[in-house]
């Protein structure tokens, strides 16, 4: 059963209350009026969701943040008398009716406005008019009013309205020509015949038709057009404006564009799925450039340690650890061992072959999933460095042996009083590895660092794994808290003039206090870790795209497939970049002011990870997020095409056959 109230409740506080209302008298109102009756049969379960719903006739209801911004920008107060344009569902009239004395409400709309009318009266509200008719006219016979609010957007704001106003009385209105995006208007009546004017910003509405509106067929409907406003520039003429077109990969100039955050000490790059060949190609072309020229040391993914020690192995020209398995066998398997991976690797090797180790960059894994990795790495370290420490280590780690293989059923064994000690033995075996650090880096740092790591990853597994079992947040937040302090460590092993590139998914490297992960489910995440850790010196890159082939599997552990990516969403970012027609660009979103202003409002963003379900995309994959702020910069490609995964076909004459990749 869905509890209405208590979603109601959340989206007053979430959806209004946190993005800036402030009105006591709104939120209250907000929390009154149950939005569930306004909407059609069938939605009453998204009646809570920050979104626009669709309503007979072709008409919406209202997103409730914008219902709240335009009642709070109108002044709407107690006693005031106020007319709405624009009835739709009689939500937005609701919720004036619980503040003022008097509503008066205009839909062109019959049975729009008949089906308001009868809500109203369900509902007891009996301080709201109704009238079906053309809005732009206004209702002059109860004018004048001390607030308009229109609720569709026209060419400009109607004379009619603004004669109706009282003095000091406020209009709202959306205006504009782009039928995709127009600007909040507020005019107040100074005076007998003046009238100042503010700007609030893009917005997107329905159109305002009528005699002092648009025609049916999208034309400004007469000769005698009302006050007009100098068209505003769409958003994605904007960016087409401000987007740095990209050339090739291969192209030294390529990674030349991102030597704006050479100072940088972290520079994470993200991508909108796991599978998509030009995330991969141009993390590797900014990282090229930021290795070769400008003293980057450090390459960590979001990958798991151990597999990716095998990697950092193979580009240190080092000796594959004996025995060890071949790294990033485990589901899903394309992430990593693919050929844009495979390149990029060869490139490190190649660029490390004349190199110290000091000056070498590494490659290394910060996720944590890989248990029975780090624990078989630990113990081969302990066998060669310490053999009687070695044998402690086996005992201690003994009593996740059952689960090794399945570390997800670990949760709920975790709860009966038998397992509790495992928490304690993988905490006291990582303490005293890292307490015999002088003893044992002496004989060769790297490894230790490595055995340090495994020991540390084992000690936030076992507590992952264990609170995964009861969801929510906090194992999420376990798992980037581990990413951001592997990071940490990395950092402080290389010295205080080390420098990293992350790669991972958007959803860690978009500041999550931004995006609804963050707002709504209170998760965080390393982008957002590392600007409260290092500021200015930190770049968080997004990349996106708009549509194209993808590898993800449909389910947890199913094969993977090439799936056809959906053109992105009509309310998204990624339909903005798509819509400003430059294939390939890099958007630096802190040089134009004009445009982050405008991008601020949070909207729909694309995430793909190793799941894709194109049939439930918008629920499945679309979360709402204020681009300028998650991110630095964003990085576009308009069309893409899925990773290749690593093959037999693919191992190299003369390179041993289990070399790195183990083909
Ligand atoms: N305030 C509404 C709510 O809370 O559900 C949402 C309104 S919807 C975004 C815009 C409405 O304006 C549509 O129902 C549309 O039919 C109506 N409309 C458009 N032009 C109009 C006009 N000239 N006069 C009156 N209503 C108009």
């Amino acid at each position: 059963m869905l509890d209405l109230p208590r979603a109601r409740d959340r989206m007053v506080n979430v959806h209004i209350g946190r993005r800036g209302i402030r009105d006591r008298e709104i939120l209250q109102a907000m929390r009154e009026v149950p939005r569930e009756a306004f909407v059609d049969p069938g939605f009453e379960e998204f009646a809570y969701e920050d979104g626009p719903l669709p309503i007979a006739d072709g008409q919406t209801i209202s997103q409730p943040y914008i219902v709240a911004l335009m009642i709070e920008l109108a002044a709407v107060k107690a006693g005031d008398h106020v007319l709405e344009v624009g009835t739709g569902s009689g939500y937005a009239a609701a919720v004036m009716s619980r503040i003022v004395e008097q509503v008066y409400t205009i839909e062109r709309h019959p049975g729009l406005a008949e089906t308001a009318k009868r809500r109203f009266e369900r509902l007891g509200y009996e301080n709201i008019a109704v009238r079906t008719g053309d809005g732009t006219k206004g209702w002059p016979e109860a004018a004048p009013y001390d607030a308009i609010v229109v609720a569709a957007s026209g060419p400009g704001a109607p004379l009619a309205l603004q004669e109706q106003l009282d003095v000091g009385g406020r209009l709202v209105i959306p205006v504009g020509d782009d039928l995709d995006s127009q600007r909040l208007l507020k005019v107040t009546r100074t005076g007998a015949a003046t009238y100042s004017e503010e700007d609030f910003g893009g917005v997107r509405f329905v159109a305002l038709i009528g005699e002092q509106g648009w025609a049916e067929s999208g034309e400004i409907a007469e000769v005698d057009r009302p006050l007009r406003h100098p068209p505003p520039v769409s958003l994605p003429d904007m960016i087409a404006a401000a987007a740095e077109p990209l050339p090739d990969f291969d192209d030294p100039a390529f990674g030349d564009m991102f030597d704006r955050f050479a100072d940088r000490r972290v520079v994470l790059l993200g991508e909108a799925s796991h599978g998509t060949s030009e995330f991969y190609r141009a993390r590797a072309a900014i990282t090229r450039r930021l290795i070769e020229k400008h003293g980057f040391t450090i390459v960590a993914v979001e990958a798991d340690w151990p597999d990716a020690a095998a990697i950092d192995r193979y580009v240190r020209h080092r000796k594959p650890r004996a025995g060890a398995v071949a790294p990033f066998q485990r589901f899903p398997t394309w992430m990593w061992r693919n050929t844009d991976v495979a390149a990029f690797t060869d490139w490190m090797r190649h660029h490390n072959e004349k190199l110290g180790p000091s000056r070498q960059a590494g490659f290394y894994g910060l996720d944590i999933y890989n248990m029975s990795g780090s624990i078989e790495a630990v113990l081969d370290y302990l066998d060669r460095v310490d053999p009687q420490a070695a044998k402690i280590a086996r005992e201690r780690y003994g009593c996740l042996t059952p689960w090794q293989s399945e570390p997800s059923t670990y949760g709920r064994a975790a709860l009966t009083s038998g397992y509790q000690e495992c928490e304690q033995a993988v905490l006291e075996q990582c303490r005293d590895l890292l307490a015999r650090q002088l003893d044992y880096a002496r004989q060769d740092g790297n490894d230790f660092l490595d055995a340090a790591q495994n020991a540390r990853l084992i000690a936030s597994a076992e507590r992952y794994y264990r609170i995964m079992y009861y969801g929510g947040a906090q194992s999420w937040n376990l798992r980037d808290t581990h990413m951001f302090e592997t990071l940490e460590h990395l950092l402080d092993a290389n010295g205080p003039n080390s420098k990293a590139v992350v790669w991972a998914h958007n959803s860690h490297i978009g500041d999550a206090r931004y995006t609804e992960m963050g707002v709504v489910r209170d998760e965080l995440n390393i982008g957002q870790l590392c600007r409260q850790r290092f500021g200015d010196k930190v770049a968080l890159v997004g990349l996106g795209t708009h549509s194209g082939t993808v590898a993800a599997a449909s389910g947890w552990g199913e094969e993977m497939k090439v799936k056809q990516v959906r053109p992105s969403h009509a309310d998204s970012y990624e339909r903005l970049c798509h819509d400003c027609r430059i294939p390939r660009f890099l958007l630096d979103l802190k040089r134009d002011e004009a445009l982050r202003e405008r991008l601020l409002e949070r909207r729909l963003e694309r995430f793909i990870g190793v799941i894709y379900r194109p049939e439930t995309e918008l629920r499945s994959h679309y979360a709402d997020a204020s681009l300028p702020q998650q991110f630095d910069a964003f990085v576009w490609f308009d069309k893409t095409t899925a990773v290749t995964p690593l093959g037999p076909e693919h191992a190299r004459a003369g390179v041993p056959d289990t070399y790195p990749f183990g083909l």
